[in-house]
């Protein structure tokens, strides 16, 4: 694909998902400014993540540490009000990197991984903003704290972190109705009076703003479909 095309795809697809968002928040009597857009451009090049930031996206999301480090540092010198979340499950031999490159991290889930943010975050010198995803499903194979767990978790996490801590994830089961996930989330999130609520992709964003989402989560309906992981 020319470079052209594939601008002018990406800033389309990036209004439809705009337009689509406003139409969401005034459906829910919620403010547009309430809802963030992160841009997911995992596996997709460099000049993907270029259209987007010269169409006025500037949040983005990567669940790879090792792929984020190696597209966004250099893009941060030239767009200064880029930030970057990384979404997906985190190893803990890859927490320091992650708060050396990260604004935000997503996928806080478990204490071993608190301890190395924590380790993480002295040797970088900055501590990303934190949200602890949460299992809603309790899939086996999937990330996110068990749901018995969250709320114990979520406590401890604001103890050790304080207000870092800024809200919860989620990624319901595939296949399944979304909305009690997302309902899950948000009673937990008020519980804990936490304002921020990352839920919602490509599928089901719109559900997940009739559910107070802060931020939703989208990558296909922007970047298209994803090539295959760039190893
Ligand atoms: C890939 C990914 C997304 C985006 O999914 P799409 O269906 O392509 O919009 C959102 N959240 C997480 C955690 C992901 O890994």
């Amino acid at each position: 694909m020319s470079d052209l095309i594939a601008q002018n795809l990406i800033s389309g697809n990036l209004a439809a998902i705009r337009h689509r968002i406003a139409q969401a928040c005034e459906k829910a009597g919620r403010a547009e400014a309430d809802v963030s857009l992160v841009a997911v451009s995992k596996f997709h090049p460099i000049e993907s993540v270029e259209a987007a930031l010269n169409a006025g996206q500037h949040l983005f999301g990567e669940n790879r540490v090792q792929e984020a480090a190696s597209k966004f540092p250099e893009l941060r010198q030239r767009w200064p009000d880029l930030r970057l979340h990384i979404i997906g499950g985190l190893q803990t031999n890859k927490a320091a990197e992650a708060c050396q490159i990260a604004d935000m991290i997503e996928s806080l889930d478990r204490p071993s991984l608190s301890d190395s943010i924590e380790k993480g975050a002295q040797k970088a010198g900055r501590l990303p903003e934190l949200l602890v995803q949460v299992n809603t499903g309790d899939e086996p194979q999937k990330s996110g704290v068990p749901r018995e767990e969250a709320d114990a978790f979520i406590e401890a996490s604001l103890e050790r972190f304080g207000p870092k801590i800024r809200g919860l994830m989620c990624i319901p089961p595939e296949g399944e109705d979304p909305t009690p996930h997302f309902r899950l989330l948000r009673q937990m999130g008020h519980r804990h009076g936490l304002p921020v609520l990352s839920m919602g992709m490509s599928a089901d964003f719109e559900k997940a703003i009739a559910e107070n989402a802060t931020l939703v989560r989208v990558g296909t309906a922007i970047f298209g479909s994803r090539p295959a992981p760039q190893s």
